[in-house]
Parts: C-alpha cells; sequence; structure tokens
C-alpha cells in the first residue's frame, strides 16, 4: 500500500474547524499515514502564533517577570480548540510540566517546542493515533545540527511499527536529550525527514495557500499557481525568500526521490504544486517557472588592471571574505573588475576589516561599496530550450523604468540573477511577472 507522509501548517491547525478540515483530509485518503503537525498558528491577520506566545513566555521567565498569564494565554488556544472538538485532554496534566520548566532557569528550545509537542498529543488523542515524540527520534548533534544517519535509523524503525502516527514538527533532542529545534517555520523540514525515514511514496504540505506562487502575492496581487516544479528550481525560488516551503525541507525528499505537493487545507480539491525531479509525461514547460527576491544585499566592486593574470587573485580576495566568516552569494567578474555580492547583516559589522584587508593583500586600482541591493532570481529550467530569455528579462526590467546594477547567469542556466536598487525592486519584479505571465 501507498504511504503518504502529510504536514500541516499553523493556520491549518490554528482552531477546532481547521482540524476537522484535517480530519477530513485524512480520512479522503487512508494512505496519509503520518501526520506531521506545527504549532496553531493564527487564526486571523490580527492573531498571534504559539509559537511566539512560548518565545515570549520564555522572555517573561528569563526577565525574572510573571509569565502565568502568557502561560494561561496558550492554555486558553489548546482549550478552545479540545472543547471545539469534544474531547477530553489533560490540559493541566500537560502543561504543568512547562510551568516547572519556566521556573528552574527555561531553555528556549525546549520552550519553542512545546506548541508543537501540545498540538500533536492533542490531535493524535482526537484521531486515536499513536503519538511519537521527534525528541526521542530526530536526533541533533552537539552542535546543534541534524545527525542525519542516527534520525533515519531511530525515526524510520519507529514508524515502521506503527501504523498511524502523529509526529510534533520543529524539533528534536541531542544525544543527552536536550531539546533542539530547526529554524522558524522548521516542521517542514520535519515532514520531509519522516518522508524520508518511512521512504513514502508521497510528501504532502498542506497550507493556506494552493501551492506555490509564480510570484511573491505581497507585490503582484493574486499571482497564478505553479502546478509543477523541480526540485532545483524550488531551491532556488526558496533561496531567495520564496517562503512557502522551508528551504531545507527540499533536501531529504530530494535525495530519496519523494515528491512534495503543496496543497491548500482551506480548498482541498485544489492539486496544489507538485514538486519531483522530473514533470510528469506531458507537462508544458514554461520558459521561467518563477521570479522570488530578497532586499539586503551589498556589493563590494574590485577593480585593478590586469586581474586576471595575476595567479590565485579571486583565490585570495574571497578569503578575506571568508577569514571574517562573510560568505558571498554572487560574484560576477570582468575582466579586470569583480564584484562580491554579500548579504548586508553579514557584512556590514565587519565592513572596514574587510575593507582595510582587501586593500592591503590586493592592492586594488579601484574599491567600491554600494549599499542597498535587491537581488532577483527569474528561474526555470527551460531558459535552456528557449532562446532570448536573457533579452527578455534585460528588456522587461528596463521598460519598467529600472536601471539594472548587476548580472549574472549561473552556469546551470536554471536561473538569471539580477541586481537592481532597493528601491526599485517591487517595480522590477511587476515587469518581469507581466513580460513572463
Ligand atoms: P504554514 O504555516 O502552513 O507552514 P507559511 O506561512 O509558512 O504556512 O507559508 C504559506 C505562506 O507563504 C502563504 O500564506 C503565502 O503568504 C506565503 N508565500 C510567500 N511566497 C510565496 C510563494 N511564492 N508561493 C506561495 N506562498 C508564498
Ligand atoms: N511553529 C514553528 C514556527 O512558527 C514551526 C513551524 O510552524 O513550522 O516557526
Ligand atoms: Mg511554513
Amino acid at each position: 500500500m501507498k504511504t503518504i507522509v502529510v504536514k500541516f501548517g499553523g493556520s491549518s491547525l490554528a482552531s477546532a474547524a481547521q482540524f476537522r478540515k484535517v480530519g477530513d483530509i485524512l480520512r479522503a485518503d487512508p494512505a496519509r499515514r503520518f501526520l506531521v503537525v506545527s504549532a496553531p498558528g493564527k487564526r486571523d491577520s490580527g492573531d498571534t502564533k504559539v509559537t511566539d506566545m512560548l518565545y515570549r513566555c520564555y522572555d517573561l521567565a528569563v526577565a525574572g517577570e510573571d509569565f502565568v498569564p502568557a502561560l494561561e494565554a496558550i492554555r486558553a488556544r489548546y482549550g478552545e480548540i479540545a472543547e471545539g472538538l469534544g474531547i477530553k485532554f489533560d490540559l493541566d496534566g500537560a502543561l504543568a510540566p512547562i510551568a516547572e520548566h519556566l521556573r528552574k532557569g527555561p531553555q528556549r528550545d525546549y520552550m519553542a517546542s512545546r506548541g508543537e509537542y501540545l498540538n500533536a498529543r492533542l490531535m493524535a488523542a482526537w484521531l486515536g493515533w499513536t503519538f511519537l515524540d521527534s525528541a526521542e527520534y530526530i536526533r541533533f548533534h552537539a552542535d546543534g545540527t541534524l545527525d542525519p544517519d542516527t534520525t533515519y535509523k531511530l525515526l524510520g524503525a519507529a514508524m515502521a511499527q506503527t501504523e498511524k502516527a502523529v509526529i510534533p514538527g520543529f524539533y528534536g533532542a541531542d544525544e543527552t536529550g536536550r531539546v533542539v529545534t530547526f529554524s522558524r517555520g522548521g516542521s517542514d523540514v520535519s515532514g520531509a525527514i519522516a518522508a524520508r525515514a518511512v521512504k513514502a511514496d508521497l510528501y504532502e504540505n498542506w497550507t493556506d495557500v494552493s501551492g506555490m506562487l509564480f510570484t511573491d502575492p505581497r507585490i503582484v496581487p493574486n499571482p497564478s499557481y505553479i502546478p509543477f516544479i523541480n526540485y532545483r528550481e524550488l531551491r532556488e525560488l526558496s533561496y531567495m525568500g520564496a517562503s512557502v516551503l522551508h528551504e531545507d525541507a527540499v533536501f531529504p525528499a530530494r535525495r530519496a526521490g519523494i515528491p512534495i505537493n503543496i496543497r491548500n487545507t482551506n480548498r482541498p480539491e485544489d492539486p496544489g504544486t507538485l514538486i519531483a525531479a522530473q514533470a510528469p509525461a506531458g507537462t508544458v514547460i514554461p520558459p521561467v517557472t518563477g521570479i522570488a527576491g530578497r532586499k539586503g544585499f551589498d556589493t563590494v566592486l574590485v577593480e585593478k588592471s590586469m586581474m586576471n593574470s595575476e595567479v590565485g587573485f579571486t583565490a585570495r580576495l574571497l578569503d578575506i571574505f571568508a577569514a571574517h566568516g562573510v560568505p558571498f552569494e554572487h560574484c560576477p567578474t570582468g575582466i579586470d573588475t569583480m564584484s562580491v555580492v554579500v548579504s548586508a547583516d553579514a557584512f556590514r559589522p565587519h565592513r572596514e576589516e574587510i575593507l582595510a584587508a582587501l586593500e592591503a593583500d590586493l592592492k586594488p586600482d579601484l574599491l567600491k561599496v554600494e549599499e542597498g541591493l535587491a537581488m532577483i532570481a527569474v528561474v526555470g529550467c527551460g531558459m535552456v530550450a528557449n532562446k532570448g530569455i536573457a533579452a527578455r528579462i534585460l528588456g522587461a526590467v528596463t521598460a519598467a523604468g529600472v536601471n539594472i546594477r548587476m548580472i549574472d547567469q549561473g552556469s546551470s542556466e536554471l536561473n538569471i540573477i539580477i541586481g537592481v536598487r532597493e528601491e526599485d525592486y517591487e517595480t522590477a519584479i511587476r515587469g518581469l511577472y507581466k513580460e513572463f505571465h
């Protein structure tokens, strides 16, 4: 029989009514045997996610302030869900160790993880499914990174022995049992890990939109959905800010060749976006699959005549950034020029030392920093087969009245990155959407 791992995000689990939709979706296909849950999210735009309420409790406890009202508000969120579902759930019993933990020098990741923990227990009680605590099966190294070998062994064995289980997302634990979380939105990663551990046929990621959008809905109203996207394209888009799926959720699924289907809990009839290595037969591949971007970059321009004949010049240049712990994002080069695009947050604290080192080591003719750039990735594996896409991209941005500061075409021909001034970012995205849509 087929096995599907399903993950529901916070907004899909924010209330009893949302839990019921989840129940309907699970019942509609018996292959949906493993359910990974987030903490309850926002019920409406003015609401607060339970994870944020837990961080607040932690902050209050650490500051020595009264956390009881904040914890009560969390109890109320779960109480409302349990009551709405009409189930008996021992909330007092489940919350008592959390209150106790807050009194005795709390640990931040542990506190954050309780949102998923409580939600999974509540869901398991309602569905009558087994509860598998991720702290026992998802293992982190002491440095906070995932230990995949141990995780797949432990989690795979537990899932193989279970017919139907609810698994809390977002966290695991290290060897000593100390809880460790992924970064925000990390339940997507837990879901992908569970899918790989059980060698699932499909990983369904249920959220509040009907799939991956062609571009950011905050910039372009009602952009269309992407019916199919391959793992590599998705990686490029999510790295650049298309935030429907946590960027680290792609690796486990891709490694195991498990397709991901992004679906809408509120519109289960919509097919959503399918993510896999190869498009199903008959799929029309467009020249551009999607557009994403981010603000917050600086560029360091280094000019030196005959730079290309100086052996090791590029390596020395990038070493200086690396020595200060600043990764570079892009590095377009000319014959006598090189630009290093860096995240402003990473670069600015080390700016003066890096510039001084570049000056001293490389003796450039010119060294210039341009601040406040946005990078836009135009992504699509169909670019290779379609002539003139680069020209259309540049034409569309220029026609929108935006000056292009940088162009970088990745050697994979999967994407073209363009740099524009931050204030031109939205205009450029709108221009591109119009051209490719
Ligand atoms: P969940 O709580 O279900 O994990 P998220 O809030 O993490 O949901 O992700 C879904 C949201 O991502 C959508 O509501 C949408 O506003 C936002 N989003 C940003 N970029 C995109 C995109 N390119 N496609 C779809 N959704 C996007
Ligand atoms: N609850 C966590 C967060 O809000 C993890 C998740 O929802 O994926 O970031
Ligand atoms: Mg999410």
